[in-house]
C-alpha cells in the first residue's frame, strides 16, 4: 500500500510566490531572487508532504504561472506573436506567453485564459496550429526531478496526459481537426517519459481528467492509441482522473495499458463498486478519498470502511491512498487560521490537515487502528460537533425551507403586463434606455477608507460619511452623463461575494485561506458552514441613501443566490441546491426590503451561473432546474411594477438560453461587445421575450468607445432584438477602470443612446 498526494498549493501559505513574482515583474527582484524563491517554497512543500508519511511525493506541479503553460513550454509550443526562434523557452518568454508583451517590447495578446475543468482556477490556453511543431524546449520539469532527487524526496513526476493537453488546446489559423497533431505530441511525450525514467522515477503521475467528460468517439480511440504508445516508456504510469465519474469511459480507463488508475471518490463515490468489477488484475488502483476541492474533516471512519472494502477485493498492495485531485484547489494550512473559533476548526482541513489524513489512513490500515486510535477519534467528535451544532441547523431556516411553494417562485402577472407598469413608474425613455452595471471607479482613496473602518482607524461614523461623499459623487456624475437609470456604485464592496458573506449567517472567512485564480492572483472564497440567514438588511441604508439623492430611479444591486454559492467553500452535509435555497430566502428579504423602502428596480448578479454547470451534459437539466428556482425564489416576491434586472459577465447562452427565460427577470445586461453582437443570436432563435442589455463596450480593456462604435453595435442588436426591448450599457461593473476612462466611455454612451433614438424614433415615424 502506498501514500501519495497528487499536487499542492505552489502559492505558498503566506502567499510567498505571489508577492516574489510580483517583486520580479515590477524589477525589484531578479530573476535569480524569483527561482530563489521558488526552489524554496518547492522544497519546504516536498518536506511538508514527506513529514506527514506519504510515500510518493510530486514533483512538477510547482509553476511559476500556470501548469498548462508549463506543458507548453515544455512542448514548444509558443504563438508565433512572441518571436520565438526555436531554443529554450526561458521564463521571461514564458511570462510575456502569460501576461502580453512580445520580447521586442512592442504589445502582443497574451495568451487566453480559461477556467480548468469546473474550478475556479484558471489556466493558459495552449495555441496550436496546423503543421505544429512540437520538441522538447524547456528543461524547468527535469531541474524540479533533479532537485526533489537531490534533497531524497522520494518522487512521483505529474504530467498532463497528452489527450488532456490537446484537448485543452484551440486551434489557431487555419482550422483542422487537432487530433491530427497527436502523433507528434507523442513523440515528445515519450521523450520525456524516457528521460524521467533516466531520472530514477518509477512512478510517472499522467492526468487526464477529460476521462470524466463527455468524449466524442475520436477521442476515445485516440487514448488506446495514446497509451499503446506510451507503454513502451521505462516508467509505470498512473492513469490520473478527477473531478467526477469516469462513466461511459470507465472500460476504456480501466483497460489502457498503463500501471495504475486514480480514480475520484470524493465526487464520485458511487463508481467504486463498477472501478474494481472492471480493474485488471495487473493495477493498482489509486483511492482519492480525500476531497481535494473542499475544506471539510474528512469522516476518516467511513473512508476506513471504503478502504477495508477494495482491500478485501483486491488485496492491499494494489491499493493507494490519495487525495480526490490535486490540493491546488485548497489553502496551504488551517493552523494560520487564528482567528477562527475553535469548535469551527475542528471541522476544517486545508491542503496541509488533508495530507495529514491520507498518512492517518494508511497508518490505520497497515499498523492498525489502534494505532491512530487518537486521531479517528479527533476526527469522529469534529463530525459530531458539526452535525449537532445549532450553528450548522437552525430550526427557523429549516422551517421556512420547508414551506416554500410554487407561489413564492412566481411574479403576479407575465413580463407582456408586467412592462407597462414599470415604464410608467420609472419614467424612462421610450427607446434605448441606459444603465450601468453596478460598480464604479474603486480608486486607492475608497479602498484606503474601507481598510481604515476595518482596522479600527476610522469609526463607523466617519465610515457612513464617507462613503455617501462616494456615492454622492456617483450619483452626480451619472446625471451629467445624461444616464436614465442610476446606481449607487459600490464603494463599500470589496468583493461581490465577500460582501453579503460577512452579513449573513452561517458564512466564515478565513485570514490565509487563498487559492489560487491565476498567475499570483489569490481569491479567497468564504466558508458556507451553517444554516444561511440574514439578520439584518444589507444593503437598504446605501440604496436608500443614493436613491434620496436623485428623482431617477436607483438600482437595487444584489449578488445572486448561485453565484454567492458558486463562489465559496460549500458545506458537504446537504445538497448544494438545499444551501442555495437558504441563500435565496435571505435575499428575497433584502429585496423585499428594497422594495419597501422605494427602490424601483433591483439588479441580481448572476455572474457565475453560466460556470456551474456540471462537467457531463446529462447532468445540466437538474443543475440548471435548482439554479432557476433559486434566483426566482430570491426575485418573485416584489409587486409587478418594480423591474427586475439580472447580470451576467457572459454571452454564451446558445445551449441554457431556455433557463435564462425561465429566470423570469425584466432585464437581462450581458456581455456582447466583443463578439459584435453576434452571440445575441442566442436570443433571436428561442425568441427572448424579456428586455436586453446587450453590453456595447468592453470594460475590460482602456479602450474608450466612440458614439459611432456604439451606435453601430446598437443598431446590429436592433436588427436582432426588437428595439423596444433593448438597452444601453457596459458589459460590466466599471470598479477596475479610472474616472479618466469612465467619464468619456459613458459620455459617448449616453450620446449614442440619443442618436439611436432619433434614428429609430424617425425610422417609425417614416
Ligand atoms: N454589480 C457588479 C459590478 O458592477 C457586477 C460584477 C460582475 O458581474 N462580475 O461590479
Ligand atoms: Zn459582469
Amino acid at each position: 500500500m502506498q501514500a501519495h498526494n497528487l499536487g499542492f498549493p505552489r502559492i505558498g501559505a503566506q502567499r510567498e510566490l505571489k508577492f516574489a513574482l510580483e517583486a520580479y515583474w515590477r524589477g525589484e527582484i531578479d530573476r535569480g531572487q524569483l527561482e530563489d524563491q521558488g526552489r524554496a517554497l518547492r522544497a519546504a512543500n516536498w518536506k511538508r508532504q514527506q513529514q506527514a508519511g506519504l510515500d510518493l511525493v510530486p514533483v512538477g506541479d510547482f509553476s511559476f504561472y500556470d501548469h498548462v503553460l508549463d506543458h507548453s513550454a515544455m512542448f514548444g509550443v509558443v504563438p508565433e506573436r512572441f518571436g520565438w526562434s526555436g531554443g529554450e523557452v526561458d521564463l521571461d518568454l514564458y511570462f510575456h506567453m502569460a501576461r502580453g508583451r512580445a520580447p521586442s517590447g512592442e504589445p502582443a495578446a497574451a495568451c487566453e485564459m480559461t477556467k480548468w475543468f469546473d474550478t475556479n482556477y484558471h489556466y493558459l490556453v495552449p495555441e496550436v496550429s496546423k503543421g505544429q511543431v512540437f520538441r522538447l524546449s524547456s528543461q524547468k520539469f527535469f531541474d524540479e526531478v533533479r532537485e526533489a532527487r537531490a534533497l531524497d524526496i522520494p518522487f512521483k513526476p505529474v504530467l498532463i496526459g497528452p489527450l488532456t493537453w490537446l484537448w485543452l488546446a484551440k486551434v489557431k489559423g487555419e482550422s483542422f481537426d487537432r487530433l491530427e497533431l497527436l502523433d507528434d505530441l507523442l513523440a515528445v511525450y515519450a521523450e520525456v517519459l524516457e528521460e524521467l525514467g533516466a531520472l530514477g522515477a518509477e512512478w510517472v503521475q499522467i492526468d487526464e481528467p477529460i476521462l470524466v467528460l463527455d468524449l466524442p468517439t475520436a477521442w476515445k480511440q485516440a487514448f488506446e492509441k495514446a497509451y499503446n504508445r506510451l507503454q513502451a516508456a521505462p516508467v509505470k504510469l498512473l492513469l490520473t482522473t478527477y473531478f467526477g465519474a469516469l462513466d461511459d469511459n470507465l472500460g476504456l480507463a480501466a483497460s489502457l495499458p498503463t500501471a495504475g488508475l486514480h480514480v475520484d471518490l470524493a465526487r464520485a463515490p458511487e463508481q467504486l463498486d463498477a472501478v474494481l468489477d472492471r480493474l485488471p488484475a495487473y493495477k493498482i488502483l489509486s483511492l482519492g478519498l480525500i476531497d481535494g476541492r473542499n475544506i471539510w474533516r474528512a469522516d476518516l471512519d467511513a473512508l476506513l470502511t471504503t478502504l477495508d472494502r477494495t482491500v478485501e477485493r483486491i488485496g492491499s498492495e494494489r491499493v493507494w491512498i490519495g487525495p480526490s485531485c490535486s490540493l491546488l484547489h485548497v489553502p496551504v494550512d488551517l493552523e494560520s487560521e487564528t482567528e477562527l473559533d475553535g469548535e469551527l476548526k475542528s471541522w476544517l482541513a486545508f491542503a496541509t490537515q488533508k495530507l495529514d489524513e491520507i498518512g492517518v489512513l494508511r497508518r490505520a490500515l497497515t499498523d492498525g487502528r489502534a494505532a491512530v486510535a487518537e486521531a479517528l477519534d479527533a476526527a469522529r467528535r469534529a463530525g459530531k460537533t458539526r452535525r449537532q451544532s445549532p450553528r450548522t441547523r437552525r430550526p427557523e431556516v429549516r422551517a421556512r425551507l420547508e414551506q416554500i411553494d410554487g407561489s413564492l417562485l412566481e411574479r403576479n402577472r407575465p413580463y407582456p403586463e408586467r412592462r407597462p407598469l414599470q415604464r410608467a413608474r420609472l419614467d424612462l425613455p421610450s427607446l434605448f434606455p441606459t444603465t450601468t452595471i453596478g460598480s464604479f471607479p474603486q480608486t486607492a482613496e475608497i479602498r484606503g477608507v474601507r481598510r481604515a473602518w476595518r482596522e479600527g482607524n476610522l469609526d463607523e461614523h466617519g465610515y457612513v460619511a464617507r462613503m455617501h461623499e462616494e456615492i454622492a459623487h456617483v450619483v452626480r456624475k451619472q446625471e451629467e452623463y445624461g444616464l436614465d437609470m442610476l446606481v449607487h456604485g459600490e464603494p463599500e464592496r470589496n468583493d461581490m461575494v465577500e460582501y453579503f458573506g460577512e452579513l449573513l449567517d452561517g458564512f466564515a472567512f478565513t485570514r490565509f485561506g487563498w487559492v489560487q485564480s491565476y498567475g499570483s492572483r489569490c481569491v479567497k472564497p468564504p466558508i458556507i458552514y451553517g444554516d444561511v440567514q440574514r439578520p439584518a438588511p444589507m444593503t437598504v441604508d446605501w440604496i436608500r441613501y443614493a436613491q434620496s439623492l436623485t428623482e431617477r430611479p436607483m438600482k437595487g444591486m444584489l449578488t445572486g443566490p448561485v453565484t454567492i454559492l458558486n463562489w465559496s467553500f460549500v458545506r458537504d452535509d446537504q445538497p448544494r441546491a438545499e444551501t442555495c435555497a437558504q441563500i435565496a430566502l435571505a435575499l428575497r428579504d433584502e429585496v423585499l426590503d428594497l422594495e419597501a423602502a422605494g427602490i424601483r428596480a433591483i439588479q441580481i448578479d448572476e455572474a457565475a451561473l453560466r460556470e456551474g454547470l456540471p462537467l457531463r451534459r446529462s447532468q445540466w437539466q437538474e443543475y440548471l432546474d435548482w439554479a432557476v428556482r433559486a434566483f426566482r425564489l430570491t426575485a418573485s416576491g416584489v409587486r409587478d411594477e418594480t423591474q427586475i434586472h439580472t447580470h451576467m459577465c457572459y454571452s454564451e447562452f446558445n445551449d441554457i438560453i431556455e433557463s435564462i427565460a425561465e429566470m423570469d427577470a425584466d432585464v437581462i445586461t450581458i456581455e456582447t461587445s466583443r463578439s459584435q453582437m453576434e452571440l445575441l443570436d442566442a436570443f433571436v432563435n428561442f425568441e427572448y421575450p424579456n428586455e436586453i442589455g446587450p453590453g456595447v463596450y468592453d470594460i475590460h480593456s482602456p479602450n474608450i468607445p466612440t458614439v459611432e462604435e456604439i451606435v453601430a453595435l446598437m443598431r446590429l442588436a436592433a436588427e436582432r432584438i426588437p428595439p423596444e426591448r433593448l438597452w444601453v450599457n457596459p458589459d460590466c461593473g466599471l470598479k477596475t477602470r479610472s474616472w479618466e476612462e469612465v467619464d468619456p466611455a459613458l459620455h459617448n454612451m449616453v450620446e449614442a443612446a440619443r442618436r439611436l433614438r432619433e434614428e429609430f424614433a424617425a425610422r417609425a415615424s417614416a
